[in-house]
């Protein structure tokens, strides 16, 4: 067997616990979740089908909420802190449940997001708004939900603030609002870049003195309450150093706004802390480790502007949700196609691009581990790919599988918890996977499997040809 080839083999659970969900197992035989086998749960409940497991789900939610509060503890002279989930990286009104049970808050980045957030009991004291175009109703939503509004609708333009002024004022509401800074620091990976300009949609820039006037702005209103500044800068992020710096740049706006008295409570900074996807990820940091340095970087930065230290909160989204799920899919057809200097395995599975379109978007690296049995042959270079009509539709795009692989196997594929599901579609007409939790009492539906008749209800010919039939 190559060694490129063992490189390129998804570790077991065992091996890379950081990869799977804490209740994962394998017997030497067979993949289990939540103690049911992966050919199980594919038997019972079909596929593919989205693995999420509650009792990681809500310890990984607890973790980031108790590393927040302790090390940003008041005691210590720091403004408090916590954790708001970032709910697009997967929701229900369960994974709600479970992450605000576990102390977390809940960030929100439409009317669907924020509804179902309220609805699955989520206090609004612990609701955030995000979104660079707000509509009208979503504002609304926003300031009317329960006695003060929600805890923060995170502005990204001087035109909302004027928006949020009038509709505050309309309901007779005073709302929180934070500013969303651009603050020129873009991280992703391994390495982040530090430049003064920005040329995106999101926020309102620290380099121009957009995000100051707004801040002026804000504070100049009777219906407006600044809490604070918040940045955002990218994602799978191993490098605290980009947020430190992110931190400091923050910082040293609330000390031109201190020293104009408009008080900073609060500063958020954002989400993207990286996971393991596949074998070749370096073990992922400890939240407590994150809390840590970035408790010590933001102290040491309000020291040098003098500044009493912020209420701090972070929102997390993949580390909270992404290790939690599994994809389960069956194996089809299996092909094998001449490549240069040998040949690949390329193993279709019945799903693709619409549960997991990650690798057609952001060229996102997966592993897959055949689930359903124990095989002695040899290992092959392969691709998974899915059922669509579309080349670029991957699932994994290298890794190493048992040479014997065949139609009616299981393949599990670790991490799809963020941004799988959520992004999902319809494409060809595929109805979208179920999500099942298991590892909390026995394995339950927390997002029903869609049916067709849930596609066709939506087509407007074919339900009147049904009415007119009826007639
Ligand atoms: C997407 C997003 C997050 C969460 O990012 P993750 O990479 O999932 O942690 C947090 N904050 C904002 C504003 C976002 O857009």
């Amino acid at each position: 067997m190559s060694h490129d080839l063992e490189n390129l083999l998804a570790p077991r659970p065992s091996e890379r616990p950081d990869l799977w969900p804490w209740s994962a197992r394998h017997d030497g035989t067979e993949l289990s979740l939540g103690k049911v086998s992966a050919s199980q749960l594919v038997e019972s409940y079909g596929s593919p089908l989205y693995v999420l497991d509650e009792a990681d789900l809500h310890g990984r939610a607890n973790v980031w909420a108790t590393v927040m509060a302790e090390e940003f503890w008041d005691g210590y002279g720091m403004g408090g802190g916590s954790a708001y989930y970032a709910a697009k990286a997967l929701m229900s009104g369960r994974v709600i449940e479970l992450v605000t049970s576990a102390g977390m808050g809940v960030d929100t980045a439409s009317l669907g997001e924020l509804t179902l957030a309220l609805r699955a009991g989520a206090d609004p004291d612990l609701v955030g708004l995000h979104g660079n175009n707000k509509s009208d109703e979503e504002l609304r939503l926003a300031i009317n939900a329960g006695t003060r509004g929600i805890a923060r609708i995170v502005v990204d333009s001087i035109g909302e603030v004027e928006r949020v002024t009038r509709i505050a004022s309309e309901l007779g509401r005073r709302a929180r609002v934070m500013i969303r800074v651009t603050t020129g620091v873009h991280a992703g990976g391994h390495e982040f870049i530090a430049t003064a300009h920005e040329d995106q949609k999101f926020g309102l820039s620290l380099a121009s003195g957009t995000a100051l006037e707004a801040a002026r702005k804000i504070a100049a209103h009777e219906s407006l309450e600044f809490m604070g500044l918040h940045a955002h800068i990218g994602s799978q992020i191993r490098d605290l150093e980009a947020f430190a710096e992110s931190a400091s740049r923050l910082l040293s706006l609330a000390k031109q706004l201190a020293d104009e008295g408009v008080v900073c409570h609060e500063l958020d900074l954002g989400g993207g802390y990286a996971i393991t996807y596949t074998g070749a990820d370096p073990q992922p940091l400890a939240p407590k480790e994150i809390a840590r340095t970035l408790a010590g970087a933001i102290r040491e930065a309000c020291e040098k502007f003098d500044l009493k230290v912020p209420h701090v909160s972070v929102e997390p989204g993949r580390s909270v949700i992404g290790p939690t799920v599994v994809t389960l899919y069956r194996v089809g057809t299996v092909k094998d196609v001449p490549i240069e200097g040998g040949s690949r395995l390329y193993v279709s599975v019945d799903g693709g691009m619409s549960d997991n379109i990650r690798p057609a978007l952001y060229d996102a690296k997966y592993t897959a581990l055949l689930a359903n049995r124990e095989s002695d042959a040899p290992l092959r270079l392969a691709r998974v790919v899915g059922k669509h009509c579309e080349s670029g539709d991957i699932v994994v795009s290298d890794v190493a599988l048992p040479g014997d692989i065949h139609e009616g196997d299981v393949l599990a594929v670790p991490a799809t918890g963020a941004y799988g599901h959520s992004m999902s579609s319809n494409y060809n007409m595929l109805t979208r996977p179920g999500t099942l939790g298991v590892g909390m009492g026995e394995p339950h539906w927390l997002i029903y499997p869609e049916k067709l008749e849930d596609l066709f209800a939506r087509d407007a010919a074919l339900n009147a040809a049904e009415l007119g039939e009826e007639k």
